[in-house]
C-alpha cells in the first residue's frame, strides 16, 4: 500500500477511536444515558491541551505516551484508579481508551509509515 492511503487510513483509525469507539462503548455500558456517557468520553480529548507543552506541538512520529504531562505512567495510574470510583468512571475510561488509542495509533505508525514521514 502506498504512504498516502496508509496515511488516511491511519486518521481513520486515529479518529474513528476517539470519536466513534467511545459511542460504542457508551452503547454497551452505559446504556440508559449513552449520549451523556458519550459526550463526556469525546470530552476527555481535553487532556491533549497538554501538547501545548511540547515542541513540536504536534509531531506523527512521537509516541503521547510517557512523553506528555498528561500522558504520563503516573497519570494513567491516576485514570486507572479513578475507574473504580463510580463517580469518575465514565470520565476515567475516556482518558484510558484515549491513551490506548494514541498508543495504537503510534503502532501503527512503527508498523506501516516509520522511516517514510
Ligand atoms: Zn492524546
Amino acid at each position: 500500500m502506498d504512504q498516502p492511503t496508509l496515511e488516511i487510513i491511519r486518521f481513520i483509525i486515529h479518529y474513528g477511536l476517539h470519536f466513534l469507539a467511545p459511542g460504542i462503548i457508551a452503547l454497551l455500558f452505559f446504556r440508559k444515558d449513552w449520549k451523556r456517557a458519550w459526550l463526556i468520553m469525546i470530552l476527555t480529548m481535553v487532556v491533549d491541551a497538554d501538547h501545548l507543552l511540547a515542541d513540536p506541538l504536534f509531531d506523527p512520529t512521537r509516541l503521547s505516551i510517557g512523553f506528555h504531562p498528561l500522558h504520563s505512567y503516573p497519570a494513567i495510574l491516576v485514570y486507572f484508579g479513578c475507574f473504580f470510583i463510580p463517580k469518575l468512571r465514565v470520565i476515567a475510561l475516556g482518558l484510558l481508551f484515549h491513551m490506548l488509542t494514541d498508543w495504537i495509533d503510534y503502532l501503527f505508525y512503527i508498523n506501516y509509515l516509520a522511516g517514510s514521514l
